[in-house]
Formats: C-alpha cells, structure tokens, sequence
C-alpha cells in the first residue's frame, strides 16, 4: 500500500504519533494511498524549517538564480506529466482529458509565470526636493515576507496550490503548504521536484491532514507563520481569519461562489451553449467559478433550456482514463451527500427537474463511486436556499428575465461576488452590463480564459484581495521604502 508522508526539510517524513487517514479514489472507492496525519509536532518542524530556510542560501539568492530555479521545477513537472496526471486524476476521478490540458499545465505555468513577473517588475524611485536644496531619493523595495502557509482545496489542487506556491517562492519567501485531505498526491509528489532540481531543504514543505484539531488548525495558529493564503469555503476562510488575527498576519482568501451566466438574445446562441456547458458542469460542477445561476432573456428561453438539456444528455460519463469521456465523478462520498441533499432539496422548494437530478447506475465496479448525475433545474424562486447557496455540483438553475436592469438585480442578488458570464453580441451592453455586475472577474462571451498577469479574486463573501500578476507580488511581499538623503 502506498504510503504519502510530510515533507520537511526536504525529507519525506513519517507522523510522530503514526497516525494516518485514507485516500480514496472516488471512480470506485478503492483505497489509493495511507496519508501521515500532521500533529503539532510535524507543523512545528515544517514551520521551523521554513524559518530556517530563509537564512540560508534560499536567502542569499539572487533574483535571477531563483527564477532560474524555478524554471527548472516547471520543466521538471512537465518531465515527469504523466505521473502528476495519474496522481491528479486518481486523487480527484477528473477525465484525464481535463486534467492533461488544464490542471498539469497550468500548475507548470505558474512556476514560469511568476519567476517573469518578478524579474520584470521595476523598482519605484522617487526624487524629491529638500529645504536644503539637495534633496532625498526614495527607492521602494520588495522584501519577502517570510513563511507563507498555503492551505488549499481538492477541486484544482495542482493548479491552485502552486498559483500560491510560485508567487511566494518567487518573491523569496518559503512555505509550508497544507493540501486538501482529498487530493494529497500531487503536493508531495512536488516535494520530489523540488529535490531533483535543487531547491534548498526547507523551502517547500508540506504537512498533511484536516483542519479543525488537525495540520490545518496548527498551521494556521502558529506564531512564526508570517501570513496564510487560503482557498476554500467561505465559512473556513472565517475561522482561517479569526486564527490569523492573533498575531495581526496578513491574509489572502479565495472563496466560494454561486456565480451568475446572463444569456441575451442576442447572443451567439451556439457559443452560449457551450460556455454554459463548460461553466456548469466542467470538472463536474467543482469549480469555484461555475455558473449555478443561469438566466437567459425570454424570447430564447425555452430554446435554450432544450439545447442546454439535449447537450448534457449527451455528456460522456465514464472512468477518467477513457476516451472521450468527460464527466467524472464527484471527489468523494462525502461531497455527493452534500449535492444530493441540494437535488433533493430543489425538488422540495418546487423546482421543475429538466435533466438528472439523481445517481447515475454505472456498473457493479463503479457503483462504489461518487458518481453524480449532472441536473438542471427552472421554476425555483429567487429567494430558494438552491438558488443562494453555493452547491458545487454538476447543476444549474435556468430562469427567464426581461430587461437589463432586471437581470443587473437578479446577477447581484447574492452574497457572493466572484464571477460572472456574460453572452451577447452588442459589445455596448456587454460593457454596460459587466461594470454593473459585482465580482471580482467577468467574462463576455467566454468562460475560464485567464491570462495569469490579471487579478483573480471575488467581491463580498467570495473573498479578500487579489492574486495574480502583481497583486499577488503584492501579497507575498512587504513593500520597504528606503530614503536616501542626498
Ligand atoms: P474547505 O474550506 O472545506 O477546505 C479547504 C482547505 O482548508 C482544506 O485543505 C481543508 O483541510 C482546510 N481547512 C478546513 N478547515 C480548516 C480550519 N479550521 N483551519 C485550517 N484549515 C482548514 O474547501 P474545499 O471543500 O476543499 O473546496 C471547495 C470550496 O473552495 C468551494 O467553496 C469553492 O468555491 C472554493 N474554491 C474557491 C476558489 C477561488 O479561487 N475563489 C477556488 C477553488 C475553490
């Protein structure tokens, strides 16, 4: 059996206490790995590691060196693609198909992006005047801000741990990263690459396990964590907040959503067909930036509902090695009790059920699996639980609107604020509606294009601050401004 362990200092370390949990492949419940569960005593090692390591050489490094390191550690994942292919997938039950294109890519990507961004950046300097006539010159630097916690979720779990890991090794800070108990594989199979390619002890550890009482409890409450980043639920971003506020550390929170797609009818109706698809029920349903909320203008409403319904019914729902599949199947058990009772509970809120709503019959050797029907709804009213909470399931809710400015309401109606989607071909209203729209990030006749220098983040509840491009330089370091009296 295949034992996943901690990584400190460089070293693939067993729990003191022995304790582990399991990791479970969610195509057919199989068992794929025993995980070490991090107590205190591991997250203190990790922690004291990361702190060390910014003394050593990790810290004497120059800019270039690094960004020249960091390079290697993306080459390095491409080298070694099909083993973070397998463990991805595996760890998730996502389509090879999906993984291979997205998740592995772009998680070697963000490593090249980065080390870039930092190299490119200019450095602020200011002259300025003086009583004495001489003046002063101010040079504004980035220094790193230390050991950066990076706890993240199960959904992209390559992809979004490293848009987090490059940006802070980049700025020359270390990290102590604490992934998802779903999806361990990916991140410990990194601390391997960053072994091959050089990168001191230290720099990049891991620790695994849960979060209450467990590594991720810990790690966010340790006193020589000098700021955490965090991606996941808005309720845990929370309780990560209140932990962060001992100690006065800065935060980073990227949360949950329950994104609208607005579909005029004016739109191409092929292409808003097929971001729909996408945005609904890519990756099943688990992307933070999924639409949940479709509302499509009346004279191509009930076209739309059926081409929508005729295109999930051709969906291909499979094992994640298979050609042309592409609908896996939740991460887990536990995740298909929580959408479950959401298809149930649209059902008692008096939804009309247009496609799905239940557990698909997969075969004797998959029935153990998370599998999940892909479902979508009408006729639910505004204020349903189905309608304002995030599901994060392979579902939407189509309703018929009339006016922009009734739309404009419907969209922002919502505690959330992350993304929004939307489909025309009047480019004036395109920009009309998406300035009037709250979140952090839309698109106009596509879904998911992300060109990492831009900001990624969400408004109200589905977030604090920004990543990408320089915002997240920004976050990952403390700015100095040093004055110079001439
Ligand atoms: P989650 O909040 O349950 O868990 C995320 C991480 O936090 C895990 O590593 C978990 O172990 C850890 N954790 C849980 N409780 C903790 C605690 N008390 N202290 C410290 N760590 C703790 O989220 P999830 O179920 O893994 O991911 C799904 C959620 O993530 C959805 O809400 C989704 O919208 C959101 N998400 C947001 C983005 C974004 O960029 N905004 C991206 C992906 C996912």
């Amino acid at each position: 059996m295949k034992e996943i362990k901690h990584f400190i200092n460089g070293d693939h370390v067993a729990s003191q206490s022995g304790r582990t949990f399991e990791n479970r492949n969610p195509v057919d419940n199989s068992l794929i790995a025993r995980v070490h569960e991090a107590g205190q005593a591991e997250v203190d090692a990790a922690v004291s590691a990361a702190q060390a390591a910014l003394n050593g050489p990790w810290g004497r490094m120059t800019l270039k060196d690094r960004a020249e390191l960091l390079n290697r550690v993306a080459d390095r994942i491409t080298e070694r693609f099909d083993e973070f292919l397998d463990a991805e997938c595996k760890d998730t039950g996502k389509p090879y198909a999906m993984a291979s294109t997205v998740d592995i890519p772009r998680g070697a990507a963000n490593f090249k992006a980065f080390a870039e961004m930092l190299a490119n950046e200019p450095t602020d300097a200011f002259r300025m005047d003086t009583p004495d006539g001489l003046g002063a010159l101010n040079i504004g630097q980035r220094r790193p801000k230390g050991v950066i916690a990076v706890i993240s979720p199960w959904n992209l779990p390559l992809l979004l741990m490293t848009f987090k890991v490059a940006p802070a090794l980049a700025c020359g800070n270390t990290v102590v990263v604490k992934p998802s108990e779903e999806t361990p594989s990916t991140a410990a199979l990194l601390g391997e690459v960053m072994n091959e390619c050089g990168v001191p002890p230290g720099v990049y550890n891991v620790v695994h396990g849960f979060g209450p009482n467990s590594a991720g409890e810990y790690l966010t409450a340790h006193k020589a964590v000098n700021a955490i980043t965090f991606t996941g639920e808005t309720r845990t971003g929370q309780i990560i907040m209140q932990a962060a506020a001992i100690g006065l550390r800065d935060i980073s929170m990227e949360l949950g959503g329950k994104n609208p797609g607005v579909v005029f009818a004016d739109c191409d109706l092929d292409k808003a067909i097929e971001g729909t698809m996408r945005s609904a029920f890519l990756n099943c349903g688990q992307v933070c930036l999924g639409t949940e909320r479709v509302y499509v203008e009346r004279p191509i409403f009930e076209r739309f509902v059926e081409r929508l319904r005729a295109r999930v019914a051709e969906l291909r729902i499979g094992r994640p090695q298979d050609e042309g599949v592409d609908f896996g199947p939740l991460v887990s058990q536990q995740h298909r009790k929580k959408v479950l009772s959401y298809y149930q509970l649209a059902v008692d809120e008096g939804a009309t059920v247009v496609i799905g709503g239940g557990v698909p019959d997969m075969g004797d050797e998959l029935n153990e699996g998370a599998w999940i029907e892909p479902t979508i709804w009408t006729g639910l009213a505004d204020d349903a639980r189905v309608i304002r909470e995030e599901i994060f399931g392979p579902c939407c809710h189509i309703r018929p609107f009339d006016t922009e400015e009734e739309v404009i309401a419907l969209a922002n109606d919502t505690d959330y604020g992350l993304a929004a989607a939307i489909w025309t071909e009047n480019s004036a209203r395109a920009i009309r509606v998406a300035e009037q729209v709250n979140a952090g990030i839309v698109w106009v006749n596509s879904w998911y294009l992300r060109d990492l220098r831009t900001s990624f983040g969400g408004a109200k509840r589905s977030g604090i601050g920004r990543e990408g491009g320089t915002y997240s330089l920004d976050f990952y370091t403390e700015l100095k401004n040093i004055c110079i009296k001439l």
